[in-house]
């Protein structure tokens, strides 16, 4: 039987009963976190637990329990028998139940609040040899950065790329790439690592954020700057991060061979470092 967490309480996830009446339903007016368990640790639950409090406050939710996601997270693990392999723990909190009204709630109700937890199956194939992924117009709209459940135009996009036999759909927003449907994008030009900058275009992925720290410790020459579409010629290598691809290297983007349609090296240096990384906090 799974065990999920609902508000405030772990039950068998078949007891969990939502109101239709939540505006996560109505509106998708909510937002999410997903963390991965390390066989032993949570990756970075700290910085996910501030990326968490700041989507919160960009949509004005009061939730004042984010600090206990830590605790529960590992109480999802344990309960649905996950300590020992790769898992996932996600979780929402949506504005919570009342009356169909675009305004907030008068008086402010509860959020409601759903996590779960699931292991699952590196995909080792796709991290080692590289994946193709299309690139298509951004069609979201400007706030990118919160992490909200409202994620149409991410679906309606990454459904088209798997029904092209693609791995993720990068987006284009008035001719810079931004990001893919549900990862952020790196490119190598001239032994220098190219990304977006945070703005309000892209989610600040907390993948990307380590992806970078270990650039930097490795010397790695960084430039958080928008590359333009009609600069995918120059690009030699690429990857993507996410928290469960962590980097996957991009070996076709858009119909474009990267470099020699393998992972390169600058790519594979920091995958490793990534790895010694984890192996180290594995103990
Ligand atoms: N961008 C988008 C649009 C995403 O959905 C995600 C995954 N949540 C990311 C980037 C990567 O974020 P993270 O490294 O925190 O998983």
């Amino acid at each position: 039987m799974e065990t999920a967490y609902f508000n405030g309480k772990l039950l068998p996830k078949d007891e969990i009963k939502l109101s239709p009446d939540d505006r996560g339903f109505l509106f998708a007016d909510g937002i999410y976190e997903v963390v991965r368990w390390y066989e032993g640790f949570f990756y970075d639950m700290s910085s996910h637990v501030t990326r968490l409090k700041r989507s919160l406050r960009e949509l004005r939710i009061n939730w004042s329990e984010a600090d206990s996601f830590a605790a529960f997270a590992g109480n999802l693990i344990k309960m649905n028998n996950l300590e020992n392999q790769p898992a996932m723990v996600y979780l929402q909190v949506t504005r919570g139940a009342a009356r169909r009204s675009h305004s907030f709630p008068s008086p402010e109700v509860p959020p409601t609040v759903y996590a779960y937890a699931w292991g699952f199956m590196p995909d080792r194939n796709s991290m080692e040899t590289g994946i193709k992924v299309m690139l298509k117009e951004d069609i979201r709209w400007s706030r990118c950065d919160i992490k909200s459940v409202a994620l149409l135009p991410n679906t309606l996009s990454f459904q088209e790329a798997c029904e092209n036999g693609l791995k993720e759909c990068i987006f284009i927003r008035n001719g810079l790439i931004t990001e893919g449907s549900h990862s952020n994008i790196f490119f190598v030009i001239d032994n220098t690592l190219f990304t977006h900058p945070e703005s309000n275009h892209i989610l600040s992925g907390i993948t990307r954020k380590n992806i970078l720290r270990i650039a930097q410790e490795s010397g790695i020459k960084i430039r958080e700057e928008a590359l333009q579409e009609n600069r995918i010629r120059l690009i030699q290598e690429a990857f993507i991060t996410n928290t469960s691809a962590e980097l996957t290297p991009v070996t076709e983007l858009g119909g474009n061979t990267i470099g020699e349609g393998v992972p390169g090296p600058v790519t594979k240096s920091i995958r490793t470092k990534f790895d010694n990384e984890i192996k180290a906090l594995k103990g």
